[in-house]
């Protein structure tokens, strides 16, 4: 019998912990604080924003929300975003992306202190994932994946994993993550040849890529866990993953749904990491190492 893995659990036990969390900085007069910086109005990105703070919000946290005009110069939105992060009273800084072509992520990156990066954007918290140092804030979709994986007990030592997809922000870190756990990993992207060579072995697969159907029931072995992180929009509208749920659910043992998988995790994560950022900040000499 396949288990559908729940996001929406996940997300509720996690809460739990970020609630304790609370209890203990608000013992020590600490409110952790999250500033939400967006330039533009993407609708996916205000969709995400209001999704986030409605979550912050509901835990507890405070919130800012910053927004700049597309057509925002560097100069100007560089200046304000670090004054953003210099102000004492904000712990963590989620800043939502794609940026507009002139306003570089590099430079953006460097000014952000990796103690309020609680998307863990900056080199220097990829870097900690690569290094398996657990005092770092790491991408929170690759994160949500890990609790997910975790809250249902698969372990990962000495597991073949199939991760489809190498962005920056998903694929790549998530493959180390799950390196960290001693999986063998083989991380594939739109070049590679074969796939379903790839991950019809595989023990557990991830797919990130944003295509629909992509995995579908030749790619998985009876048994393997699927994880699905894609979020694509049907001719008709409707949200779907990357994997054909129908074809697959009944050949894995575990398996996400879309909607109500992975997704639903994420912005849960993001708070939790503000609840570690805010715990880092209490730290004076920590927080000034950037
Ligand atoms: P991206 O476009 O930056 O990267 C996609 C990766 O997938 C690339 O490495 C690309 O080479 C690979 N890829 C694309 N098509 C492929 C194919 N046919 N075969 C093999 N590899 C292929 O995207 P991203 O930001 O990493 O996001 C990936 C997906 O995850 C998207 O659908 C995105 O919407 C979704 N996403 C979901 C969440 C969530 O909370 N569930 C969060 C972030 C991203």
């Amino acid at each position: 019998m396949t288990v559908i893995m729940d996001g929406k659990k996940v997300a509720a036990h996690l809460s739990e912990e970020i609630k304790q969390a609370l209890e203990v900085s608000e013992s020590h007069g600490i409110k952790p604080k999250v500033a939400f910086v967006r330039i533009g109005d993407l609708s996916d990105s205000i969709s995400y924003e209001n999704a986030a703070v409605k979550r912050f919000e509901k835990l507890g946290m405070d919130t800012a929300q910053y927004h700049f005009p597309e057509d925002v110069s560097a100069k100007v939105f560089l200046t304000k975003f670090r004054e953003i992060n210099e102000d004492y009273s904000i712990h963590g800084i989620l800043l939502l992306q794609p940026l507009p072509k002139h306003i570089p992520m590099k430079r953006v990156a460097e000014i952000m202190n990796s103690f309020k990066d609680i998307d863990g954007m900056k080199a220097s918290n990829l870097g900690k994932v690569l290094t398996n140092d657990s005092d770092r804030l790491e991408p929170c979709t690759p994160a949500a994946v890990m609790n997910m994986l975790d809250f249902y007990e698969i372990d990962l030592k000495g597991k073949n994993v199939t991760v489809v997809g190498a962005s920056a922000v998903v694929g790549k870190p998530l493959s180390l993550l799950m390196m960290n756990r001693d999986a063998t990993v083989t991380t594939c992207n739109l070049y590679t040849d074969s796939l379903v060579d790839k991950c019809k072995d595989a023990d557990v697969i991830v797919s990130a890529a944003g295509a629909i159907n992509l995995i579908d029931e030749e790619h998985v072995k009876e048994g393997a866990v699927v994880v699905d992180v894609g979020i694509n929009f049907t001719e008709e509208g409707k949200m779907v993953g990357d994997v054909n749920y129908e074809a697959v659910k009944d050949k894995a043992s575990y398996i996400t749904p879309v909607p109500g998988g992975i997704g639903a995790i994420t912005t849960t994560v993001l708070a939790y990491h503000l609840v570690k950022a805010t715990e880092h900040q209490k730290e004076p000499v920590l927080f000034l190492e950037k």
